[in-house]
């Protein structure tokens, strides 16, 4: 019988629509790229995918799937212990290893897998989880799947997260310390040679969430091992193909040998989930390829990045500091954040206004992600919008 719960969701989702917090999708009738179509017909400048790297559709990768799909098949109808095994999968944890500099490496249908199957398998409740406010909804879940005990430490607040593992110390056998690279709100980067530095005094293990940050972050985009200069000392790292890395579909776990064979064993998204299909992971190997022949698309986003906030900031927007490719423009307001948003679409830039709950009371901004997909011209579009837009509703004088 269907009939009561239905009104009481009609009424559940008129509730989220008066609060204008609906969630409305648009709808793009293009590949994904620097500039994409709507359904409406307008051609707009996306920044507000994770392409970071501009390889969403790139002709390398899609003829890599394409000649995958020849050569592997569409599907593999099977979980990969069973039979779901292919040569390519195998050699694709192991790009993924040297690109990070790790042992090994486990594959996932999505990040939101690996982070949901992570700590179950090598946690009990004699053991504890440290982790940072601000991680993403998939650690959050992983970490409620999983018996140990919980600390919660503010965002990138070191002296909190020391009073934390104290706190832990004094129950736990095992501890690990939990992050994001990249948190996606702000664009701020974890503080890991601080997190490196605790994580040795206190006898924790790290695990990091790279999904903003590899690809991004660090000279050659090894992510936040890289910018702080401790590869090897973190045991955990999660990732994702669906942003910098492609954005197809696909997630992984790298790190320690011991700690990657377990989950092997006994991580469920693992266990019971398809294994990826093979054109992902065809298009996959062949994006760590391009990863190691040059450091183009790193170095032209890093010089977008770069170029836009400083133009940004030298026409008087308030711009969180960042050294992401995530560009938080701060409005405060939460109305201004949607009509900032909705004009500049008017003008042909894609960007998408948050507020509260996505971000805190009082701190709604209008987040810009920057791609090695953009040129210069589109770059210099959109500040002139930005500008245009800004003086029209008092945010710059
Ligand atoms: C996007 C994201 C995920 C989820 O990645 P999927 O592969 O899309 O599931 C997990 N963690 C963080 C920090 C992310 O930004």
């Amino acid at each position: 019988m269907y009939g009561k719960i239905k009104e009481h969701l009609a009424t559940e989702l008129a509730n989220i629509k008066e609060a204008g917090l609906f969630k409305d999708e648009r709808i793009i009738t293009s590949p994904q790229g620097a500039e994409i179509e709507l359904n409406t017909g307008q051609k707009v400048l996306n920044f507000c995918a994770n392409n970071y790297l501009g390889l969403s559709n790139h002709p390398r990768l899609v003829e890599a799937a394409k000649r995958t799909l020849d050569s592997h098949g569409f599907g593999m109808s099977s979980v990969r212990f069973i039979c779901g095994t292919q040569d390519i999968h195998k050699e694709l944890e192991q790009k993924i290893a040297e690109f990070f500099g790790t042992e090994d490496t486990i594959l996932y249908a999505a990040a939101f897998d690996a982070n949901g199957g992570v700590f179950e398998p090598i946690l009990t409740a004699e053991d504890a989880i440290i982790s940072d406010s601000l991680n993403h909804a998939s650690i959050i879940d992983g970490v409620r799947l999983c018996k140990a005990q919980r600390f919660r430490y503010q965002n990138a607040d070191m002296e909190d997260l020391e009073v934390q593992l104290k706190k832990a110390s004094e129950t736990a056998r095992f501890k690990i310390i939990v992050t994001d690279g990249v948190f996606s709100m702000d664009g701020n980067v974890a503080p890991m040679d601080k997190i490196n530095e605790l994580a040795k005094k206190y006898d924790a293990m790290i695990m990091v969430d790279e999904c903003h940050s590899a690809g991004v972050v660090g000279k050659t985009g090894r992510g936040v091992t890289e910018l702080f200069d401790i590869r090897g000392e973190v045991d955990i790292i999660t990732g994702t193909l669906g942003k910098s890395f492609g954005g197809g579909i696909g997630g992984f776990t790298t790190g320690r040998k011991e700690i990657i064979e377990m989950l092997r064993q006994k991580s469920r998204p693992y266990l019971f989930s398809n294994s990826l299909i093979p054109a992902a992971v065809g298009a996959g190997i062949e994006m760590f390829n391009m990863m190691k022949e040059t450091t183009e698309l790193q170095d032209k986003l890093h010089a977008n990045t770069d170029y836009f906030m400083e133009k940004m900031k030298n026409v008087g927007f308030d711009i969180k500091p960042s050294k992401s490719a995530i560009c938080a423009v701060m409005l405060y307001d939460a109305k201004l954040s949607q009509d900032m948003a909705a004009k500049l679409l008017d003008e042909g830039i894609y960007v998408i206004g948050f507020y509260y709950p996505v971000v805190p009371k009082g701190l709604a901004r209008i987040r810009v992600q920057l791609s090695a997909a953009h040129e210069t011209e589109h770059l210099d579009k959109a500040i002139t919008a930005f500008t245009k837009v800004g003086k029209e509703l008092g945010v710059l004088k």
